[in-house]
Protein backbone atom coordinates (compact mmCIF):
# COMPACT_ATOMS: atom_id res chain seq x y z
CA UNK A 1 0.00 0.00 0.00
CA UNK A 2 1.17 3.58 -0.54
CA UNK A 3 0.69 6.64 0.73
CA UNK A 4 0.88 10.20 0.09
CA UNK A 5 1.16 13.52 2.50
CA UNK A 6 -0.38 17.21 2.29
CA UNK A 7 1.71 19.63 3.38
CA UNK A 8 0.33 23.46 4.33
CA UNK A 9 3.39 25.24 5.84
CA UNK A 10 2.79 29.02 7.53
CA UNK A 11 4.68 31.45 9.40
CA UNK A 12 4.08 29.53 12.97
CA UNK A 13 2.15 26.46 11.94
CA UNK A 14 2.44 23.22 9.83
CA UNK A 15 -0.75 21.98 8.94
CA UNK A 16 -0.89 17.84 7.36
CA UNK A 17 -2.39 15.10 6.24
CA UNK A 18 -2.16 11.42 5.44
CA UNK A 19 -4.11 9.43 3.19
CA UNK A 20 -3.61 6.02 2.12
CA UNK A 21 -4.40 4.76 -1.41
CA UNK A 22 -6.62 1.95 -2.06
CA UNK A 23 -5.94 -0.49 -5.02
CA UNK A 24 -8.10 3.05 -7.50
CA UNK A 25 -5.57 5.05 -5.95
CA UNK A 26 -8.59 6.88 -4.08
CA UNK A 27 -7.34 8.43 -1.26
CA UNK A 28 -8.41 8.05 1.98
CA UNK A 29 -7.59 10.10 5.11
CA UNK A 30 -5.76 8.41 7.91
CA UNK A 31 -3.91 11.19 10.01
CA UNK A 32 -4.36 14.46 10.21
CA UNK A 33 -2.54 17.30 12.67
CA UNK A 34 -1.04 20.85 13.16
CA UNK A 35 2.32 22.04 14.93
CA UNK A 36 1.06 25.52 16.04
CA UNK A 37 3.05 28.45 18.04
CA UNK A 38 6.77 27.65 15.92
CA UNK A 39 8.77 29.83 16.97
CA UNK A 40 7.19 30.33 20.48
CA UNK A 41 6.77 26.75 21.93
CA UNK A 42 5.87 24.30 19.33
CA UNK A 43 2.31 22.63 20.26
CA UNK A 44 1.43 19.67 17.93
CA UNK A 45 -1.62 17.71 18.06
CA UNK A 46 -2.53 14.57 15.73
CA UNK A 47 -5.70 13.03 15.01
CA UNK A 48 -6.97 9.77 13.38
CA UNK A 49 -10.29 10.08 10.56
CA UNK A 50 -12.37 9.28 13.38
CA UNK A 51 -11.50 12.65 15.33
CA UNK A 52 -9.61 10.45 18.11
CA UNK A 53 -6.14 11.78 19.25
CA UNK A 54 -3.00 9.78 18.31
CA UNK A 55 -0.73 12.47 19.39
CA UNK A 56 -0.35 15.51 22.10
CA UNK A 57 3.40 17.18 22.43
CA UNK A 58 4.39 20.48 23.51
CA UNK A 59 8.32 21.15 23.22
CA UNK A 60 8.10 23.94 25.70
CA UNK A 61 9.70 27.15 25.17
CA UNK A 62 11.79 25.66 22.30
CA UNK A 63 11.62 28.46 20.24
CA UNK A 64 14.94 27.61 18.12
CA UNK A 65 13.00 24.70 17.13
CA UNK A 66 12.65 25.57 13.32
CA UNK A 67 10.18 24.62 10.25
CA UNK A 68 13.19 21.79 9.49
CA UNK A 69 13.53 20.71 12.71
CA UNK A 70 9.69 19.75 13.32
CA UNK A 71 9.15 18.57 9.58
CA UNK A 72 12.37 15.74 10.37
CA UNK A 73 9.79 14.60 13.59
CA UNK A 74 6.81 14.74 11.24
CA UNK A 75 8.76 12.61 8.66
CA UNK A 76 9.77 10.06 10.72
CA UNK A 77 6.23 10.31 12.93
CA UNK A 78 4.43 9.63 9.65
CA UNK A 79 7.14 6.60 8.67
CA UNK A 80 6.68 4.75 12.13
CA UNK A 81 2.54 5.34 11.48
CA UNK A 82 2.20 4.13 8.40
CA UNK A 83 3.76 0.70 9.21
CA UNK A 84 5.46 0.10 6.17
CA UNK A 85 3.66 2.25 3.42
CA UNK A 86 5.76 3.72 1.39
CA UNK A 87 5.12 7.74 1.00
CA UNK A 88 5.18 8.24 -2.50
CA UNK A 89 5.13 12.18 -2.84
CA UNK A 90 4.48 15.21 -0.90
CA UNK A 91 1.87 17.47 -1.51
CA UNK A 92 2.80 21.06 -0.64
CA UNK A 93 0.25 24.36 -0.65
CA UNK A 94 1.77 26.79 -2.32
CA UNK A 95 0.64 30.04 -1.59
CA UNK A 96 1.38 32.05 -4.98
CA UNK A 97 2.03 30.89 -8.39
CA UNK A 98 2.27 34.05 -10.07
CA UNK A 99 1.14 34.75 -13.68
CA UNK A 100 2.32 31.58 -14.87
CA UNK A 101 1.44 28.82 -12.70
CA UNK A 102 -2.18 28.05 -13.46
CA UNK A 103 -2.27 24.39 -12.46
CA UNK A 104 -0.14 22.03 -9.72
CA UNK A 105 2.82 20.70 -11.29
CA UNK A 106 5.72 18.59 -10.07
CA UNK A 107 8.81 21.00 -8.24
CA UNK A 108 12.13 20.60 -9.41
CA UNK A 109 15.46 23.57 -9.08
CA UNK A 110 13.71 25.52 -11.91
CA UNK A 111 10.31 25.31 -10.58
CA UNK A 112 11.17 26.49 -7.23
CA UNK A 113 13.76 28.95 -8.55
CA UNK A 114 10.68 30.73 -9.94
CA UNK A 115 8.13 30.51 -7.29
CA UNK A 116 11.33 31.36 -5.03
CA UNK A 117 11.33 35.03 -7.29
CA UNK A 118 7.49 35.28 -6.38
CA UNK A 119 8.21 35.61 -2.53
CA UNK A 120 7.95 39.20 -2.62
CA UNK A 121 4.46 39.04 -4.08
CA UNK A 122 3.59 37.39 -0.59
CA UNK A 123 6.61 37.50 1.95
CA UNK A 124 4.19 36.48 4.53
CA UNK A 125 3.69 33.22 3.26
CA UNK A 126 5.72 32.35 0.27
CA UNK A 127 9.14 31.68 2.07
CA UNK A 128 7.31 29.26 4.57
CA UNK A 129 6.11 27.01 1.98
CA UNK A 130 8.88 26.86 -0.18
CA UNK A 131 11.26 26.26 3.21
CA UNK A 132 9.13 23.06 3.97
CA UNK A 133 10.17 22.18 0.22
CA UNK A 134 13.86 22.16 0.51
CA UNK A 135 13.11 20.49 3.94
CA UNK A 136 11.60 17.93 2.35
CA UNK A 137 14.11 17.55 -0.34
CA UNK A 138 16.90 17.21 2.57
CA UNK A 139 15.53 14.33 3.90
CA UNK A 140 14.28 12.49 0.76
CA UNK A 141 16.04 14.07 -2.10
CA UNK A 142 13.70 11.32 -4.61
CA UNK A 143 10.89 11.88 -3.39
CA UNK A 144 8.33 13.80 -5.92
CA UNK A 145 7.12 17.03 -4.22
CA UNK A 146 3.64 18.74 -5.84
CA UNK A 147 2.93 22.39 -5.62
CA UNK A 148 -0.40 22.92 -5.32
CA UNK A 149 -1.13 27.12 -6.12
CA UNK A 150 -4.22 28.79 -4.11
CA UNK A 151 -4.01 31.52 -6.78
CA UNK A 152 -4.76 28.76 -9.78
CA UNK A 153 -8.15 28.35 -9.08
CA UNK A 154 -9.11 32.38 -9.90
CA UNK A 155 -6.34 32.29 -12.99
CA UNK A 156 -9.10 32.05 -16.09
CA UNK A 157 -11.31 35.46 -14.67
CA UNK A 158 -12.00 37.56 -17.11
CA UNK A 159 -8.98 39.97 -17.32
CA UNK A 160 -10.66 42.76 -15.47
CA UNK A 161 -10.98 40.90 -12.34
CA UNK A 162 -7.60 41.20 -12.14
CA UNK A 163 -6.84 44.51 -13.08
CA UNK A 164 -6.12 47.92 -11.10
CA UNK A 165 -6.86 50.96 -11.70
CA UNK A 166 -2.92 51.91 -12.18
CA UNK A 167 -1.11 52.13 -15.21
CA UNK A 168 -0.73 49.38 -17.91
CA UNK A 169 2.99 49.19 -17.13
CA UNK A 170 2.79 48.05 -13.24
CA UNK A 171 0.12 45.16 -14.52
CA UNK A 172 2.47 44.25 -16.57
CA UNK A 173 4.85 43.60 -14.20
CA UNK A 174 2.93 41.39 -11.64
CA UNK A 175 1.11 44.48 -10.02
CA UNK A 176 -2.30 43.06 -10.30
CA UNK A 177 -5.09 40.87 -8.64
CA UNK A 178 -4.50 37.16 -7.94
CA UNK A 179 -6.72 36.13 -5.59
CA UNK A 180 -6.56 33.38 -2.76
CA UNK A 181 -7.65 30.73 -0.91
CA UNK A 182 -8.22 29.00 -4.31
CA UNK A 183 -7.61 25.35 -2.70
CA UNK A 184 -10.63 26.04 -0.43
CA UNK A 185 -12.98 26.92 -3.31
CA UNK A 186 -11.90 24.50 -5.47
CA UNK A 187 -12.80 22.18 -3.04
CA UNK A 188 -16.18 23.58 -2.25
CA UNK A 189 -17.25 24.07 -5.70
CA UNK A 190 -16.23 20.30 -6.33
CA UNK A 191 -18.73 19.24 -3.33
CA UNK A 192 -21.21 21.81 -4.10
CA UNK A 193 -21.44 19.82 -7.34
CA UNK A 194 -22.17 17.23 -5.55
CA UNK A 195 -24.66 18.18 -2.96
CA UNK A 196 -27.17 20.21 -5.59
CA UNK A 197 -25.32 20.09 -9.21
CA UNK A 198 -28.47 22.78 -10.20
CA UNK A 199 -26.66 25.31 -7.58
CA UNK A 200 -23.21 24.66 -8.68
CA UNK A 201 -24.21 25.37 -12.20
CA UNK A 202 -25.51 28.74 -11.14
CA UNK A 203 -24.44 31.95 -9.57
CA UNK A 204 -22.55 31.42 -6.43
CA UNK A 205 -21.52 33.36 -3.30
CA UNK A 206 -18.71 31.49 -0.83
CA UNK A 207 -17.50 32.83 1.89
CA UNK A 208 -14.33 31.39 3.25
CA UNK A 209 -14.46 32.98 6.67
CA UNK A 210 -12.07 31.62 9.32
CA UNK A 211 -8.52 33.30 10.31
CA UNK A 212 -8.28 34.51 6.93
CA UNK A 213 -11.29 35.33 5.14
CA UNK A 214 -12.34 36.04 1.16
CA UNK A 215 -15.40 35.92 -0.51
CA UNK A 216 -15.17 33.80 -4.18
CA UNK A 217 -18.17 34.72 -6.75
CA UNK A 218 -18.55 31.38 -8.79
CA UNK A 219 -20.59 31.23 -12.00
CA UNK A 220 -20.49 27.56 -13.34
CA UNK A 221 -18.22 26.05 -10.74
CA UNK A 222 -15.55 28.85 -11.52
CA UNK A 223 -14.27 32.14 -10.22
CA UNK A 224 -15.57 34.91 -11.75
CA UNK A 225 -13.99 37.78 -9.04
CA UNK A 226 -12.63 37.22 -5.21
CA UNK A 227 -12.32 39.81 -2.65
CA UNK A 228 -8.74 38.89 -2.36
CA UNK A 229 -5.99 41.07 -4.27
CA UNK A 230 -2.45 41.39 -4.72
CA UNK A 231 -2.02 40.00 -1.56
CA UNK A 232 -3.94 38.11 1.55
CA UNK A 233 -4.10 41.34 2.78
CA UNK A 234 -7.23 42.85 0.65
CA UNK A 235 -11.06 42.65 1.03
CA UNK A 236 -12.59 41.26 4.19
CA UNK A 237 -11.28 42.10 7.49
CA UNK A 238 -9.86 39.14 8.85
CA UNK A 239 -8.57 38.26 12.84
CA UNK A 240 -5.64 40.27 12.32
CA UNK A 241 -5.67 42.17 9.02
CA UNK A 242 -7.37 45.35 7.97
CA UNK A 243 -8.72 43.90 4.85
CA UNK A 244 -9.78 46.57 2.11
CA UNK A 245 -8.20 50.12 3.17
CA UNK A 246 -7.97 53.33 1.70
CA UNK A 247 -4.18 52.88 0.15
CA UNK A 248 -3.96 56.96 1.50
CA UNK A 249 -4.31 55.75 4.77
CA UNK A 250 -0.67 53.62 3.97
CA UNK A 251 0.27 57.17 2.80
CA UNK A 252 -0.55 58.57 5.66
CA UNK A 253 1.15 56.31 7.98
CA UNK A 254 4.21 56.20 6.38
CA UNK A 255 4.56 60.30 5.12
CA UNK A 256 2.48 61.81 8.16
CA UNK A 257 3.05 59.62 11.08
CA UNK A 258 6.79 58.67 9.58
CA UNK A 259 6.33 55.06 10.41
CA UNK A 260 8.31 52.60 8.41
CA UNK A 261 6.73 50.04 5.76
CA UNK A 262 8.32 47.17 8.46
CA UNK A 263 5.60 48.96 10.90
CA UNK A 264 3.15 49.54 8.61
CA UNK A 265 3.19 45.88 7.41
CA UNK A 266 3.16 44.85 11.18
CA UNK A 267 0.16 46.79 11.82
CA UNK A 268 -2.28 45.85 8.69
CA UNK A 269 -0.98 42.43 8.94
CA UNK A 270 -0.81 41.46 12.41
CA UNK A 271 -2.72 44.06 14.80
CA UNK A 272 -5.67 45.04 12.87
CA UNK A 273 -8.86 43.27 11.93
CA UNK A 274 -10.89 41.65 14.79
CA UNK A 275 -8.02 42.11 17.04
CA UNK A 276 -6.96 45.39 16.78
CA UNK A 277 -10.72 47.16 16.43
CA UNK A 278 -11.86 44.82 19.60
CA UNK A 279 -8.42 45.34 21.34
CA UNK A 280 -9.50 41.86 22.99
CA UNK A 281 -9.18 38.98 20.26
CA UNK A 282 -8.79 38.13 16.39
CA UNK A 283 -10.60 35.01 17.88
CA UNK A 284 -13.99 35.22 16.80
CA UNK A 285 -15.57 32.53 19.48
CA UNK A 286 -13.89 34.79 22.18
CA UNK A 287 -15.40 37.82 20.72
CA UNK A 288 -19.04 36.20 21.51
CA UNK A 289 -17.98 35.42 24.43
CA UNK A 290 -17.23 38.66 25.41
CA UNK A 291 -19.74 41.06 26.85
CA UNK A 292 -17.44 43.78 26.06
CA UNK A 293 -19.00 46.47 23.94
CA UNK A 294 -15.65 46.57 21.25
CA UNK A 295 -15.64 42.98 20.99
CA UNK A 296 -19.49 43.52 19.92
CA UNK A 297 -17.86 46.62 17.54
CA UNK A 298 -15.82 43.97 15.74
CA UNK A 299 -18.31 41.16 14.82
CA UNK A 300 -20.48 43.92 13.68
CA UNK A 301 -17.91 45.60 11.81
CA UNK A 302 -16.78 41.84 10.19
CA UNK A 303 -20.39 40.89 9.26
CA UNK A 304 -21.01 44.53 7.93
CA UNK A 305 -17.72 44.42 5.42
CA UNK A 306 -18.63 40.93 4.38
CA UNK A 307 -22.18 42.17 3.41
CA UNK A 308 -20.54 45.34 1.28
CA UNK A 309 -18.60 42.48 -0.18
CA UNK A 310 -20.93 40.55 -1.38
CA UNK A 311 -23.40 42.73 -2.22
CA UNK A 312 -19.96 43.96 -4.50
CA UNK A 313 -19.57 40.50 -6.20
CA UNK A 314 -23.46 39.65 -6.70
CA UNK A 315 -23.34 42.78 -8.77
CA UNK A 316 -20.61 41.20 -10.70
CA UNK A 317 -22.61 38.26 -10.96
CA UNK A 318 -25.98 39.43 -12.28
CA UNK A 319 -27.52 38.23 -9.18
CA UNK A 320 -27.47 35.00 -6.89
CA UNK A 321 -28.76 31.93 -6.53
CA UNK A 322 -26.38 30.78 -3.50
CA UNK A 323 -24.51 31.19 -0.90
CA UNK A 324 -22.20 28.87 0.73
CA UNK A 325 -20.17 29.37 4.26
CA UNK A 326 -16.80 27.33 4.82
CA UNK A 327 -13.59 27.56 7.26
CA UNK A 328 -13.44 27.46 10.53
CA UNK A 329 -16.12 30.87 11.55
CA UNK A 330 -18.44 29.92 8.90
CA UNK A 331 -18.98 26.43 9.21
CA UNK A 332 -19.17 26.38 12.87
CA UNK A 333 -20.84 30.14 13.92
CA UNK A 334 -24.31 29.97 13.67
CA UNK A 335 -24.68 34.01 14.68
CA UNK A 336 -22.16 35.42 12.55
CA UNK A 337 -23.91 33.46 9.76
CA UNK A 338 -27.24 35.06 10.87
CA UNK A 339 -26.27 38.63 11.09
CA UNK A 340 -24.33 38.35 7.48
CA UNK A 341 -27.71 36.86 6.34
CA UNK A 342 -29.64 39.40 8.03
CA UNK A 343 -27.86 42.19 6.04
CA UNK A 344 -28.06 40.11 2.95
CA UNK A 345 -32.16 39.77 3.17
CA UNK A 346 -32.84 42.50 0.56
CA UNK A 347 -31.46 39.37 -1.91
CA UNK A 348 -34.27 37.19 -0.78
CA UNK A 349 -32.05 35.44 1.41
CA UNK A 350 -33.53 33.78 4.68
CA UNK A 351 -32.54 31.12 7.09
CA UNK A 352 -34.11 28.25 8.72
CA UNK A 353 -33.11 28.79 12.02
CA UNK A 354 -33.10 25.69 13.55
CA UNK A 355 -31.55 24.23 10.62
CA UNK A 356 -28.79 27.32 11.14
CA UNK A 357 -27.64 26.55 14.57
CA UNK A 358 -27.40 23.16 14.09
CA UNK A 359 -24.86 23.93 11.12
CA UNK A 360 -27.15 21.93 8.90
CA UNK A 361 -25.33 21.33 5.22
CA UNK A 362 -28.58 23.60 3.37
CA UNK A 363 -29.22 26.18 6.18
CA UNK A 364 -31.85 28.22 3.93
CA UNK A 365 -35.84 28.12 4.73
CA UNK A 366 -37.40 26.29 2.02
CA UNK A 367 -39.26 29.89 0.53
CA UNK A 368 -35.88 31.23 0.80
CA UNK A 369 -34.61 32.94 -2.44
CA UNK A 370 -31.46 32.53 -2.58
CA UNK A 371 -30.25 29.10 -0.93
CA UNK A 372 -27.81 29.19 1.87
CA UNK A 373 -25.32 26.26 2.81
CA UNK A 374 -22.66 25.33 5.04
CA UNK A 375 -19.99 22.72 3.51
CA UNK A 376 -16.85 22.46 5.23
CA UNK A 377 -13.61 23.20 3.53
CA UNK A 378 -10.58 20.11 2.92
CA UNK A 379 -7.67 22.15 1.66
CA UNK A 380 -5.28 19.21 2.46
CA UNK A 381 -7.56 16.68 0.58
CA UNK A 382 -7.63 19.33 -2.68
CA UNK A 383 -3.73 19.19 -2.57
CA UNK A 384 -4.14 15.37 -1.75
CA UNK A 385 -6.14 15.02 -5.20
CA UNK A 386 -3.64 17.44 -7.08
CA UNK A 387 -0.67 15.65 -6.16
CA UNK A 388 -2.58 11.95 -7.18
CA UNK A 389 -3.39 13.61 -10.40
CA UNK A 390 0.53 15.16 -11.50
CA UNK A 391 1.88 11.81 -10.61
CA UNK A 392 -0.56 9.47 -12.44
CA UNK A 393 -1.69 11.97 -15.04
CA UNK A 394 -5.65 12.12 -14.66
CA UNK A 395 -7.87 13.52 -13.19
CA UNK A 396 -8.50 12.69 -9.75
P1 LIG B 1 -7.31 29.42 9.65
O1 LIG B 1 -7.48 30.52 8.63
O2 LIG B 1 -6.19 29.69 10.63
O3 LIG B 1 -7.30 28.02 9.07
P2 LIG B 1 -9.84 28.62 10.81
O4 LIG B 1 -10.52 28.26 9.53
O5 LIG B 1 -9.46 27.53 11.74
O6 LIG B 1 -8.61 29.57 10.56
O7 LIG B 1 -10.82 29.64 11.58
C1 LIG B 1 -10.52 30.21 12.82
C2 LIG B 1 -11.73 31.03 13.28
O8 LIG B 1 -12.86 30.16 13.38
C3 LIG B 1 -11.55 31.68 14.65
O9 LIG B 1 -12.03 33.00 14.64
C4 LIG B 1 -12.41 30.80 15.56
O10 LIG B 1 -12.96 31.53 16.64
C5 LIG B 1 -13.52 30.36 14.62
N1 LIG B 1 -14.09 29.08 15.08
C6 LIG B 1 -13.48 27.87 15.04
N2 LIG B 1 -14.29 26.92 15.62
C7 LIG B 1 -15.41 27.57 16.01
C8 LIG B 1 -16.62 27.15 16.67
N3 LIG B 1 -16.82 25.89 17.01
N4 LIG B 1 -17.55 28.10 16.91
C9 LIG B 1 -17.36 29.38 16.55
N5 LIG B 1 -16.24 29.84 15.95
C10 LIG B 1 -15.28 28.95 15.68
Amino acid sequence: MKAIVSLNSGSSSIKFALYVLDADRAPSLSAAGKIERIGISPHLTIRDTSGETLVVQDWRDQHGLTHADLLAWLFDWAISHLDGREVIAIGHRIVHGGVDFAVPCLIDDLVLDELERLCPLAPLHQPHNLAAVRAITALAPDLPQVACFDTAFHHDRPELATRFAIPRAFHDQGIRRYGFHGLSYEYISRRLATIDPALAAGRVIVAHLGNGASLCAMADGRSVDTSMGFTALDGLMMGTRCGTIDPGVVLHLQTQMRMSPQEVETLLYNKSGLLGVSGISSDMRALSESGAPEAQDAIDLFTWRVAREAGALVSILGGVDGIVFTAGIGENHADVRSRICRRLEWLGIRLQAHGNMSNDTIISHPDSKVKALVIPTDEERMIALHTLSVLFGVAQ
